[in-house]
């Protein structure tokens, strides 16, 4: 069930942003940046799901499945890892609250190091896109999965100022905040991929004749809005310091050396 909410989710977001392009919108980097992270980490965890559901025979060369997760593994790599996008995702969101704060706003212009071939593609190019969505046209079966949208949408506009306000420029060096603000961006954009599309298929064939992708609308709102929770409710963590500390310690040691039979 998981595998068909996320790959609808998938799909839905790809149209959409598809769609934007197709309609002329001068810059969907943004965008773009979600797909390929949430495209290639979905895939990932369906293609790894199917292969533990063959299980033993899922191993095998003779078999598709390996291939298949060998195959599915370069994505997360290539075309920007998704590290490097998910902070691309984070900062460019970030841009427009912190337009408000001159000081984060300096911080946005410069180029982030790391940012490799993303460099030139330009976070200054990128829109904020992070606001309160309307939905006027969501049908009212689909009423509980848009109040998910709106309450995200506003928490991640609140938790985006405050993050800001606390860190400044600095903003760009808090990689685990910036991880969870993109990944809250990636799933309400998919929610409202989601939502905009099972609407629009409601409205086609009404409320029977679009039952199964009702049903996907609903799991894959239940699937996102467990991930939203977790991450608005606690976007800074103390554990956050601690792990910190234990990679910076790790790379002091060159590795692991607590081996029981050092
Ligand atoms: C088969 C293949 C084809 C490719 N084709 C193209 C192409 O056509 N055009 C193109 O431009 N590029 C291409 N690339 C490059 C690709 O898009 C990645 O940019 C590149 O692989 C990343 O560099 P690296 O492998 O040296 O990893 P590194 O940059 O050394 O990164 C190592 C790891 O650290 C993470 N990391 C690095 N910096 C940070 C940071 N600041 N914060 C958090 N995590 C970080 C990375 O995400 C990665 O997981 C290709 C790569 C491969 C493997």
């Amino acid at each position: 069930a998981r595998m068909m909410c996320e790959t609808y989710a998938l799909e839905s977001a790809v149209y959409l942003t598809t769609g934007l392009i197709d309609a002329g919108v001068p810059d969907y980097s943004l965008e773009s940046a979600i797909c390929k992270v949430y495209g290639s980490e979905t895939i990932w965890m369906v293609v790894n799901e199917t292969l533990q559901i063959a299980a033993g025979i899922g191993y095998m060369a003779e078999y598709p499945y390996e291939r298949m997760l060998r195959d599915a593994r370069i994505n997360l790599i290539f075309e920007g890892t998704n590290e490097i996008l998910r902070a691309f995702i984070s900062l460019a969101g970030l841009q427009s609250p912190g337009k408000q704060l001159t000081e984060v706003a300096r911080a946005m212009r410069e180029p982030i190091k790391g940012f490799g071939v993303l460099s030139d593609f330009a976070i200054q190019r990128a829109r904020a896109r992070f606001g309160r969505e309307r939905f006027e046209r969501v049908h009212p079966v689909l009423h509980a999965d848009a109040v998910v949208i709106e309450e995200g949408a506003m928490a991640l506009a609140r938790e985006s100022e405050r993050v800001l306000r606390k860190h400044g420029k600095e903003i760009a060096e808090k990689q685990f905040v910036q991880a969870r603000i993109a990944e809250v961006a990636m799933d309400l954009y998919a929610l409202t991929a989601v939502v905009a599309r099972t609407s629009q298929l409601i409205e086609q064939r009404g409320e029977e004749g679009a039952r199964r992708e009702i049903d996907l609308c609903h799991g894959f709102r239940v699937i996102a809005e467990r991930r939203l929770r977790e991450r608005l409710e606690k976007m800074e963590r103390e554990e956050d310091e601690l792990l910190k500390e234990v990679a910076q310690n790790t790379y002091s040691d060159g590795g692991y050396r607590f081996d029981v039979t050092s």
